[in-house]
């Protein structure tokens, strides 16, 4: 059961997501702020925490399970029945040393990036609502509490796999799996060996995933096996970031000190991830080989789906060699000019292919200008090679360009903002989140570059 939050108010709510699931959103904070909160269960819901295990870091972590969720019940939609959890309601048998409680700062980051990552169409699980509270919780200084009503068909992680793996249970880890394949994955029912075929589709699903945070510049922090979805979703966002100046180095959670996460690592740790998952599944699967088969999708898919995204970022509709070695080249002049990646792509869709006369915003963003003019000069070439019409692929590469992400900086004045009450910049930014891809001139300032402060801000695992 939910432990009761003191004295709740709202934050912030999802209207789309509350759509979602056939609410009202304001009948829902005026109505139902009370199960928001976790302080009322309602009628006919059957609360639950979910034990699972995994690899954090990269090592065997064993038992972890939902130490701060707690699952309501789902809700029918036109899209098959969606689960509701509540993040940080408190205790729960798996807590372990923690206090089953989340901070209003990760609580806002959370729902403003799981919003913003669905507008991106990314696959993500979804998040409806933050409730606040004055409630102290202890972190490195004391913070106050929160809870997240967060949604997914299902939030079975690769973890819940290895759980059961791992204890020798073959049992449960059969009726687990094949409780994925009835509810999620009904297709495969029907596969010669729907154990493997999961675990491909599952590995498809994460090597795609994967290749789109790559081309929005997104980190997720910790991509620990208990972080990842058996969906193939984004899923339990803590210290993530979305590049800004470029470095493929990057290392957005501030407590990987070995980079494990890094921008370059994902693909490889998905993979890595799938492995952990594929293993887990070899007693279901009853071989070996067909195991590795299904696991051998992952390069192949991941390849061609960052092949996809990127041609579709720089508005080229034809696959030609070369455009490997233009894209190295792009990548890098953007790590040796720290260029910001999302500047980067969305003014590049003003590059003409026959003048140089839309170069200069682009141009901007280098200071190694003759570097960039030979890059854009063979950008160009590579352009008229395929007869491209420039009004037509602008509006092409501004659909898939996203003017507004979730910027550290940005986040964190609507948490300061929060922080004394004020929730008004949380509704702002998930409004302007809700719509990435259009120009919106009222809020140019939030595609800004990062100001000097925003080089000083550290998200680390504690939420
Ligand atoms: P995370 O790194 O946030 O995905 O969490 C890893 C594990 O620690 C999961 O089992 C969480 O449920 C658990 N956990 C994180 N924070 C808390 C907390 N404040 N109280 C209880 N369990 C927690
Ligand atoms: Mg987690």
């Amino acid at each position: 059961m939910p432990t009761p939050l003191p004295a709740p108010y709202p934050v912030a709510i999802s209207a789309s997501a509350a759509r979602l699931i056939g609410a009202d959103p304001a009948a829902l904070v005026a109505d139902g702020l009370d199960v928001l909160a976790g302080n009322r269960v309602p009628d006919r819901a059957e609360p639950l925490s979910a034990v699972y295990s995994g690899h954090q870091f990269g090592v065997w972590a064993g038992q972890l399970g939902d130490g701060r969720a707690i699952l309501l019940g789902d809700v029918p939609t036109d899209t098959g029945p969606i689960e509701l959890q509540w993040k940080g309601a408190g205790l729960t048998p798996y807590s372990r040393m923690g206090d089953g409680r989340a901070v209003l700062r990760s609580s806002i980051r959370e729902f403003l990036c799981s919003e913003a990552m669905h507008a991106l169409g990314i696959p993500t699980t979804r998040a409806l609502s933050v409730v606040g509270s004055d409630q102290g919780v202890i972190r490195e200084t004391i913070e106050t509490a929160a809870v997240v009503v967060r949604m997914a068909p299902t939030f079975v992680r690769f973890g819940s796999f290895e759980h059961w793996f791992y204890r020798n249970d073959e049992t449960r880890l059969r009726i687990l799996a094949d409780y994925v394949i009835e509810r999620f994955y009904p297709d495969l029912r029907n596969e010669e060996n729907p154990y493997a075929a999961l675990l491909e589709e599952v590995t498809r699903r994460t090597a795609r995933l994967i290749a789109q945070w790559q081309s929005v510049g997104f980190m997720h922090g910790v991509m620990n096996t208990d972080n990842m979805s058996i969906l193939g979703q984004t899923l339990d966002y803590g210290p993530f970031g979305f590049m800004e100046a470029f470095n493929a180095q990057h290392i957005c959670n501030h407590t990987d000190q070995g980079g494990r996460y890094s921008y370059a690592m994902q693909p490889q740790i998905g993979h890595w991830n799938c492995y952990a998952l594929a293993q887990a599944l070899v007693p279901l699967i009853g071989s070996v080989e067909q195991t590795q088969e299904a696991l051998d999708v992952y390069q192949g898919v991941f390849g061609a789906t960052v092949d996809e995204l990127l041609h579709a970022k720089l508005g080229l509709q034809e696959n030609r060699d070369g455009d490997r070695a233009l894209l190295d080249e792009m990548f890098g002049l953007l790590q040796a000019n720290h260029a910001d990646f999302t500047l980067f792509f969305r003014r590049l869709s003003g590059v003409r292919s026959g003048s140089t006369d839309g170069d200069e915003p682009l141009r901007d963003l280098f200071i190694d200008r003759a570097g960039f003019d030979a890059w854009a000069n063979k950008y160009r070439e590579r352009l008229r090679a395929e007869n491209s019409v420039d009004a037509a692929r602008q509006a092409a590469m501004n659909g898939v360009n996203p003017k507004y992400v979730l910027r550290n900086y940005l986040a964190q004045a609507a948490i300061d903002k929060a922080q004394h009450k004020d929730f008004s910049e949380v509704e702002r930014l998930l409004s302007v989140l809700e719509r990435p891809f259009d120009e919106q001139p009222e809020h140019e300032h939030y595609a800004a570059l990062p100001p000097d402060w925003a080089a000083g801000l550290e998200v680390s695992c504690s939420s």
